[in-house]
């Protein structure tokens, strides 16, 4: 065979994906997550358990109302938000435990991911999380790019909704070929309290962004559990030495754009590819 390349695809053959964070769990959330909705937009919520109806946080119950039956993911973002760094391992590793146990009753399923407490971490704190199996966490550095995550455990967002780039980010990620090889991942993270007008008062900027980038058939929305997920059956898959078959062992059809043309890996079979 000639050349050999392989890209992943989104669903449905997109080359394009959208995923946001937003931290602490508190009422701005709500009308957020309305905004979103409107726009088909999908959103990780990483939430502190053990903070729950304290303060300015929401409560257990209004997480299991407005939270769990939405469109959107809840991940781990410490039991009591506490400086990751700055915690003897087993103390870290209890914050991330108790935030996931207490997360997981409410959700019924696993939860595996996180984003980072003050986007607090190093190495020691990134090999206790994968040993308590947080699979995939957000830290707090704008990268600009559209690239998938190398590391998800230190998985870098590509800006915070208060970046001054963020429209023109959004429009050369919208306006540019979908043709590309490389698929491109947006990812947007934030607090929706910074909206609020005790803070900036600057609702526009993500109504801005959410009519702009929503809604539209070229990009596929997802959480970050869902990207992890697909880029992960992606990772998975096992093709023959001279490519002309591809096993996909995971549950999950993948899309591939594969020596000019597009295949799909079907969930749990082998595809020919020749
Ligand atoms: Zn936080």
């Amino acid at each position: 065979m000639g050349h050999q390349y392989l890209y992943l695809r989104f669903p449905g053959f997109l080359s394009k994906a959208l995923t946001l964070s937003y931290d602490d769990g508190v009422p701005a959330d709500l009308p957020l997550m309305e905004i979103l909705d409107g726009a088909g937009i999908r959103c990780t919520f990483n939430l502190n358990s053990g903070l729950f109806g304290i303060g300015s946080r929401l409560s257990a119950e209004v997480i299991a109302q407005k939270y769990v039956p939405s469109a959107h993911e809840i991940a781990v973002h410490g039991y009591k938000h506490l400086a990751p760094t700055g915690l003897q391992t087993p103390a870290w590793m209890m914050e991330i435990l108790e935030d996931r146990k207490n997360l997981e009753a409410l959700v019924g399923a696993p939860v595996t991911g996180m984003a980072y407490a003050y986007g607090d971490y190093d190495a020691r704190v990134v090999d206790a999380l994968r040993d308590c199996g947080i699979t995939y966490a957000r830290t707090v550095h704008s990268t600009h790019s559209f690239a998938l995550p190398e590391k998800p455990l230190e998985w870098d967002p590509t800006c915070h909704h208060n970046d001054k780039e963020l429209m023109a980010l959004a429009k050369r990620f919208v306006e540019e070929s979908s043709y590309r090889d490389e698929p491109w991942l947006f990812y947007l993270w934030g607090h929706s309290y910074e909206f609020d007008e005790r803070h900036n008062d600057n609702w526009e900027v993500i109504r801005a962004f959410a009519a702009y980038i929503g809604k539209r058939e070229e990009i596929f929305y997802a959480t970050n559990g869902e990207i992890m997920e697909y880029i992960s059956a992606f990772h998975a898959l096992v093709f023959d030495v001279e490519n002309r078959s591809v096993h996909n062992p995971t549950a999950t059809d993948v899309y591939l754009h594969m020596n000019g043309k597009d295949v799909i890996a079907r969930a749990g079979a082998v595809t020919a590819l020749v």
